[in-house]
């Protein structure tokens, strides 16, 4: 995309509006404005936007750019995306598409067949479902309570038993690179490293779409008709394609998304099957993490919807497991999470279908705070009757109690888990706290990696970021350019370079920053001042550089003297005592 285009919408784009409409944001004085990452979780806001220098930065994952970067992040996309993306927001006409290379042309092209074939495949396998050979299928729907109305919204389809009818379909309508960027078709090695024919990947299946956050197919799970070897898996997933990563999607959360912001929670299931029954009883506000424990991408997902999670894993033991971990993530990630066990043993799935929606809402009110649960999962595993099972249990709860970021709640935790497991509380708050105390040591560490600025450096920095034209900011890449020697020793040398080097407008300084400290200080230093810079500024800081460059020498010579005096050289002296005239001479008149 043209990068004047890029520029005019980043001018005519409101950075607060934009990233506003993905977070809630704050006024946190002037210009600035607060709000919780979106990209790490965290309960006390570490994200900072600029208006008016129109960039954000998080304090506590480093997390930094302009509104492209941002809107690139949030949503998976390429820059020219991002672009077209905020000017559509902004209401502003594209011009017609160009990328910057026709790399990005192409993936930008194979990505949106890779929408359509999944879309036609999707209509294709609701079609089949109503042939005759699916009726078993549907009769195994049927078995399973999933209606006609369950069908439809999620738009569940049958793959017939068969390598060729699909592909001779779709051979016609897309290219072979399509076909086979798509996942939905398998092909072997020829052997001589050319791919062989293709057949379909899903056949004699029940196919169930998974849908990206604006409802479009992206990618399709799959269930065996038959339980046999032969079958193969009894659930089998698309492979990972340019549209489709494993463990980034959340099933459902395309529809579920509204009503998860109005309960203000999100209930989180395990497996599709259990979603839809749940959505059908009218519990709109289900997830299915489609596998067996959370990951990240999928906390940080959800947490741009809601903060609260029920989690109502399946009872066996995969599904208790999957639960702890599950938990332990978005207890780390600052989610507040309760726990469903249902009774009988059922999955929620089956749970719905024998006991009712009714039953189902009041297991959900019944839902235990996750301490509980997993205090509850400690004395199970460990009943805690000998000395030896009760370290065990303290040693299954320890680390969940060290994730969670309240201090209160963290102590909470640990009384509770005293008491039911009659244990010392005085030596738990002891266990907890050395763990603690090792996290601090961490943080600090890495913050006294920091580099230090001097403030003629601060200055400069700030200079060299103004836009084009601004008399501070040329003044500032004059004398750097001219006088090299002002950088000698300084800590932001290289970035103060790569600033003073930049010929257009510097749209991303954070990119330019060599590490995760360097980034959060220069993000401290651009935000500190919006009001402009005075040409005498920056000849100040100039000279304030030069001047300690001479301290710096002058302490140098000084060495060098007391060493050359030791070793009887008396040349040398000479030499640097000449020189150290010179010098002190130009520190008195500078
Ligand atoms: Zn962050």
């Amino acid at each position: 995309m043209a990068d004047g285009f890029a520029q005019s919408v980043k001018q005519q784009a409101d950075i607060v509006r934009i990233i506003g409409e993905y977070i809630r944001l704050n006024r946190s004085g002037g210009q600035s404005f607060k709000g919780l990452c979106p990209f790490h979780k965290e309960k006390t806001p570490s994200f900072n936007v600029q208006a008016a220098q129109q960039f954000f930065h998080c304090f506590g994952c480093g997390q930094s750019g302009d509104v492209f970067t941002f809107v690139q992040k949030m949503e998976n996309i390429s820059f020219p995306e991002a672009v077209r993306s905020v000017a559509q927001k902004c209401g502003i006409p594209l011009p017609k598409r160009e990328f910057s290379s026709p790399e990005e042309a192409q993936a930008s092209r194979l990505r949106s067949k890779l929408m359509e074939i999944h879309e036609q495949a999707c209509l294709y396998f609701e079609e089949q479902l109503q042939s005759p050979e699916a009726a078993r299928a549907r009769e195994y729907l049927t078995g399973r309570g999933v209606t006609a109305e369950a069908i439809r919204e999620f738009r569940i389809g049958y793959a017939p038993d068969s390598y060729s009818t699909m592909r001779d379909r779709f051979q016609s309508a897309f290219d072979e690179e399509v076909l086979r960027g798509s996942g939905l078709f398998s092909s072997r090695d020829q052997g001589d490293g050319a791919a062989g024919p293709m057949y379909a990947r899903f056949r004699k299946r029940i196919t169930f779409p998974i849908r990206n956050e604006a409802g479009r197919v992206i990618a399709f799970t799959a269930r065996a008709l038959d339980n046999d070897e032969k079958a193969g898996p009894k659930y089998l997933n698309s492979p990972e394609t340019p549209l489709y990563t494993k463990g980034h999607v959340l099933f459902n959360l395309d529809k579920a998304k509204q009503a998860i912001r109005q309960f203000e929670f999100a209930l989180l299931v395990e497996g599709q099957m259990d979603c839809i029954s749940v959505y059908m009883a009218g519990i709109t506000n289900v997830l299915a993490t489609s596998g067996t424990a959370f990951t990240e991408a999928q906390v940080r997902l959800l947490g741009r919807h809601t903060r609260q999670v029920v989690v109502n894993f399946d009872p066996d033991t995969a599904g208790a497991n999957a639960a702890e971990k599950s938990i332990a993530l978005l207890i780390e990630e600052g989610f507040s999470v309760k726990v469903v066990t249902l009774e009988g043993g059922l999955d929620p799935d089956r749970y719905v279908r024998e006991r009712g929606t009714q039953a189902y809402i009041a297991a959900l009110r019944g839902a235990r705070r996750h301490s509980d649960y997993l205090i509850e999962r400690a004395r199970t595993l460990f009943p805690p009757v000998t000395p030896d099972a009760k370290v065990k249990a303290l040693n299954f709860l320890l680390p969940h109690m060290q994730h969670i970021p309240s201090r209160i709640a963290r102590d909470e935790f640990a009384a509770d888990a005293a008491q039911k497991l009659a244990i010392d509380s005085a030596l738990l708050r002891q266990e907890l706290k050395q763990a603690a105390f090792a996290r601090r040591t961490d943080v600090r560490s890495q913050s006294s990696a920091a580099p230090g600025w001097s403030e003629a450096e601060k200055l400069l920095l700030r200079a060299l970021t103004l836009p084009i034209g601004d008399p501070a900011r040329d003044a500032a890449r004059q004398r750097l350019t001219e006088e090299p020697a002002l950088y000698e020793g300084l800590a932001a040398a290289s970035l103060l370079a790569a600033f003073a080097a930049a010929e257009e407008a510097i749209s991303n300084p954070f990119a330019l920053a060599p590490d995760e400290a360097s980034r959060h200080l220069l993000a401290t230093v651009l935000m500190k001042g919006s009001q402009e810079i005075q040409l005498e500024q920056v000849e100040n800081a100039c000279q304030s550089l030069r001047h300690s460059r001479l301290e710096r020498r002058q302490r140098e010579l000084r060495r060098s003297l007391a060493e050359a005096e030791l070793r009887n050289d008396a040349i040398t002296v000479q030499e640097l005592m000449a020189e150290k005239i010179a010098l002190d001479r130009d520190l008195r008149e500078g």
